[in-house]
Formats: structure tokens, sequence, C-alpha cells
């Protein structure tokens, strides 16, 4: 035996002999209790890091201790090679931009630049010796997996569980895309915190306070906080918004603060996320008065065609013409913009597919309940998160490298047209 541990000639060693002695081969012919694990798929966003390797070392302690009790452990490896994370990746490794690009060129771009690193990525697991069948590494953007993705939608389209929905997202309107919450960035913001006078319906006046004037015309509700004294009679009412005349119903909600402005706020389609939750959980209408490039659309009347900041300075010039434009105060607030671009993200409403699975939740928890959990308290995290499910899940992404939906429409009328199954994978695009 070697006085000193020497991995350079030792893991080496290890590592060749458990490869060519197939040790941690799965066989499927063997007549032992098969024990399996649904390796999680590493992302590929870059190189491995502390965590992954503590988080597979719990994995691979209860494959080795199963392997030793002489059970056949399943126990494969594979890679999450789509998606935003692996576009941004492909991006930095080519010094390019995927819009620049385009489509069909950056997806070639992306197959290459994974094709080339995903060995040096899997060689990281390999080292630390994680005992994985990597004659089985799977990719989750392969042809087989795209199949088999493509086929559980149009399973779920004919169980009549999938469907389309127009629905919020985050929208930069200087990239013109959609982008995903990990291209947020916070920035303090110097703005004007307006005080707007709206007209009830019976006559008296209210005073609203928003820091965006300039979406009064996508107003859908006014909200107060349910335990404010001073606006318990306006519950229920009927205001009217200035400038654009909609009528709004005054509502309560326990996210509007009373010490915030004067305690009523607008609500808009969209300003804010709490917007979007005001909208789904009060069912509320849709007016949508921005457009993609980040202009007023024709909803806006005289201020259509401006882009978001020349309409806000326009419209407080009105508001203050007609005398709506109580108070208005410079304050630092926090907001949303795109880490690639600095622009302030938009929240604007695009078709979208979901899969319906709220009715579930019952069918899951008792799910939840039939498993081992390891330790016994964790169960009650599971349960936690499907308690809190509350809209249906969205699965479609606007990506370039990912599953496409596997779905056509008709030019004339719009209708859905599905492949069949025995054509997937497909690319409508
Ligand atoms: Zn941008
Ligand atoms: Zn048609």
């Amino acid at each position: 035996m070697q006085k000193k541990y020497n991995f350079k000639t030792s893991e080496p060693k290890w590592q060749s002999f458990w490869e060519k002695e197939g040790i941690f081969k799965f066989n499927e012919k063997s007549k032992n209790k098969v024990f399996s694990i649904d390796t999680d798929p590493p992302t590929l966003s870059g190189k491995m890091h502390i965590g992954h390797v503590s988080s597979y070392t719990h994995e691979d302690i209860i494959a080795r201790y199963h392997r030793m009790k002489g059970e056949e452990v399943f126990f494969p490896f594979g890679v999450d090679n789509n998606g935003l994370p692996t576009e941004k990746l492909v991006e930095k490794e080519n010094s390019v931009s995927l819009f620049e690009v385009g489509r069909k060129k950056f997806i070639e771009l992306c197959q290459k630049t994974v094709e080339k690193i995903v060995p040096e990525f899997v060689s990281g697991w390999q080292r630390i010796g994680i005992s994985c069948d990597f004659s089985k590494v799977y990719s989750t953007i392969s042809p087989e997996v795209q199949k088999l993705s493509q086929k559980y939608f149009l399973e779920l389209y004919k169980q009549g569980r999938i469907y389309q929905k127009e629905s919020p997202i985050l929208w930069c309107p200087e990239c013109q895309t959609a982008i995903a919450q990990a291209e947020l960035e916070d920035k303090e913001l110097e703005t004007d915190f307006c005080d707007i006078e709206f007209d009830l319906e019976d006559g008296k006046k209210i005073v609203i306070a928003t820091t965006r004037p300039e979406l009064l015309a996508s107003c859908v509700a006014i909200f107060t906080h349910p335990d404010d004294k001073r606006y318990k009679k306006l519950i229920g009412k009927t205001a009217i918004v200035p400038l654009f005349n909609q009528k709004v119903k005054i509502l309560t909600d326990k996210k509007a603060d009373p010490k915030k402005g004067t305690g009523l706020v607008m609500c808009c389609t969209f300003g804010d996320s709490t917007d979007v939750e005001w909208f789904f959980q009060h069912n509320l209408p849709l007016r949508v008065s921005i457009n993609r490039e980040g202009k007023l659309n024709e909803l806006a009347n005289e201020f259509s065609g401006l882009k978001v900041k020349q309409a806000r300075v326009k419209i407080i010039e009105e508001l203050k013409r007609q005398n709506k434009l109580k108070k208005m105060r410079r304050i630092t607030h926090t907001v949303n913009i795109h880490d690639r671009c600095g622009t302030s993200i938009e929240i604007l409403p695009t078709r979208q597919w979901f899969v319906k699975y709220l009715d579930l939740k019952k069918e899951f928890l008792k799910k939840s309940a039939e498993l081992n959990w390891y330790p016994k308290y964790m169960k009650i995290r599971l349960d936690n998160w499907i308690k809190g499910l509350s809209w249906d899940w969205c699965v479609s992404r606007q990506r370039f490298f990912g599953v496409p939906i596997p779905v056509w429409y008709c030019k004339d009328c719009q209708k859905v047209i599905l492949p069949d199954v025995s054509e997937l994978p497909v690319d409508p695009m």
C-alpha cells in the first residue's frame, strides 16, 4: 500500500477499472431486485460547482448502498441542455447575441456548442466518482427526449388538459422579446408619485396614488385594504377613470397598503406583478394599452403611438390642465429592468400553453402520502407546494433552443392542427 494517497494516480486507475468492468452498468436481464434512481439532470449553464458535488453525493451513497445489498441499481445520467441557461452559455461561449444570429442559425450553433462542451461537463461527475451508468447519458434536447415530450403534449391535449390562454409575461420593449425572471435586475430609479382625482358615479370624488399615470387607459379596478376605515363606504362603488372615462369598481385586497400614498391604488393590466395577481384573483377585465414596442396603442386615444416615457409626460400635463393632478412628489423606487439592455420591463399578455392540474391537488396529496419520506418531516414541503398551487402550469416559453410545441395553426381560422405521433419529433416553426 502507498504511504500517501495519491489521487492523481488512484482516481484514473479506479475510474478506468469501473468503466472496463462495467461495475455501474445497469443489467436489464438481471434477476435481482431493481432499485432505480431518477437522476436529476444538471443544467448545462457552465462548469460543475460545489453544490453539484454535495447533492449528487447523497444520491451516490444511496446507489452504492443498494448495490452492496445485491440489488440491480439503475442510476442513469443526463444533462439538461436546453432553454434559457443553455442559450446564455452558448451566447457567452461564442460571443454572439441570439437575436442577431436568428433562430435557425442559433439552434445550429447551440447544437454544435453543446456537443463540444457536454463531454467535459459530464467528466466532472465522473471525476468525483459518482457511480452513475455513464453509458446511458441522456440529453433533454435529444430527438428521443423531444419525441417523448411532444408525445405527452399530444396526449394531454387529447385529454383536454392542455389549452391556450392569453397570459401576462415579462416583456422587454427594447429587445422585443419575452424574458424570464432570471433575466431581471432591480434598479433604484427616481420617479414621480402622483395623486390623481377620480370622479365617482354618484358625483363624489376620490384620490388614488400611482407611479404610473401613463397606464390610466389600462385601469380596470381600484383597490383599498379591507381594514382601511377611511374607505369602507367606497367599497363596491364605481369610479370613472380621468381622461379615458372607463368605469371601474372599487374593491378590497389585503395587498393594498394603507400607508402607501392615499391608500387607494389603481389596478392596471399590467403595471406590476401585483396587478397580475389581482387580475387573476378578482377576475378583472383585460385592458392592454401598451404594445410590444413599448408604445401606447389605440386604447390610449390621443396618446396612442407615444413611447411610454413621452406618454407619461403628456398625460401628466393633461391631468394638470384638467385639475385632476392633486399632488406630485419625487420618490425613489425599485423597478425591474432587463439585465441585457437596462430597459424597464413591461408585463404584456401573450398566448401561452397551459396544463390544467388544479383539480388534481387532492390526488397529488394522496400520492405524497403514499411515499416513504427520509427524513419524515420533508413531506410537508411537497404538501405545502401542492396546496400552494393556484394557477395552471404554463409550459410554453419564447425560446429558440428548446422542445418545440408540436402544433400548427390554420392560416384562415387559427384551428390547431396536430401531427401524428409517428411523425414526432417535429419543428413546426
Ligand atoms: Zn432588453
Ligand atoms: Zn381553417
